[in-house]
């Protein structure tokens, strides 16, 4: 589904990904962790098509995400991305949040698309804030529009930026829960998170970023549970 092959990328005289591999089956779970700096949101970055890349290739069902795309928009209906702010229009209630990408990027009928956008907020538990506007609802509540947001395009597959490091503690679990339903329903997701619980109950793989490169990957529960790497075993002292 998506295969990041001997990617590099610099900016400036600086290499911050360093020849990065990693392939992602369809409706399998990958989680990348690694600590600050070492090129994990770099890495979903130019999956998606918003950082361009040096070296290397990307692709998606077998096409190739150019390091200059010209069709941004075909791009980001086939992928999916959640980031850490969660970006919501403010003067825009959460359903035509929602709405918007289907409306204006792929031009569905705005009733069909505001049927969809009310399904998808059932699904991850907003079916009452359907006319709310944002600045209303709790972060995790706007991170939950944020992810139906995502999934009203109909995506291939979702990529997440720490999706619950901006949250308070309490609102942590809702936001696992809907990806972890996602998951379950064999969404494709690669996932950079912080939360080594649900890697270990989720991810079907986790790799471990360092500087840049991939120095470790394997099974969630393996590489988390007994990592084989210093560098894995030093990070993994430190966040668990
Ligand atoms: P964090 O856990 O803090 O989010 P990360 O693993 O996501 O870190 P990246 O944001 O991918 O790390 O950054 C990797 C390296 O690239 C860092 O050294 C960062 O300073 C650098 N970098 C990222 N974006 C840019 C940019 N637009 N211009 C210059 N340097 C950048
Ligand atoms: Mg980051």
């Amino acid at each position: 589904m998506i295969t990041i092959d001997n990617i590099h990328k610099s900016f400036g005289n600086v290499e911050v990904l360093k020849g990065v591999s990693l392939e992602v089956k369809a409706g399998e779970v990958v989680c990348l962790i690694g600590p600050s700096g070492s090129g994990k949101s770099t890495v979903l970055r130019c999956v998606n098509g918003l950082e361009s890349y040096d070296d290397g290739e990307i692709s998606i069902n077998n096409r190739r995400v150019d390091s200059e795309q010209k069709d941004i928009n075909e791009l980001r209906t086939r992928v999916g991305m959640v980031f850490q702010r969660f970006n919501l229009f403010p003067h825009r209630s959460v359903v035509e949040n929602v709405m918007e990408g289907p409306v204006y990027v792929k031009n569905e009928p705005r009733q069909q698309a505001r049927q969809h956008a009310i399904e998808l907020l059932e699904k991850v538990g907003l079916g009452d804030k359907v006319d709310a506007y944002p600045q209303s609802l709790s972060g995790g509540q706007q991170q939950r529009v944020a992810i139906a947001r995502a999934l009203a395009m109909r995506p291939d597959a979702i990529l997440f930026d720490e999706p619950t490091s901006a949250l308070d503690p309490e609102l942590v679990g809702d936001v696992l829960k809907v990806m972890r339903d996602l998951a379950e329903e064999g969404m494709t997701m690669v996932v950079v998170t912080h939360e080594m619980s649900f890697a270990k109950e989720v991810a079907d793989r986790v790799c471990f970023l360092y500087g840049g490169e991939i120095v470790e990957e394997g099974v969630a529960k393996t590489v988390l549970s007994a990592p084989q790497h210093e560098r894995t075993q030093d990070f993994l002292k430190r966040v668990l």
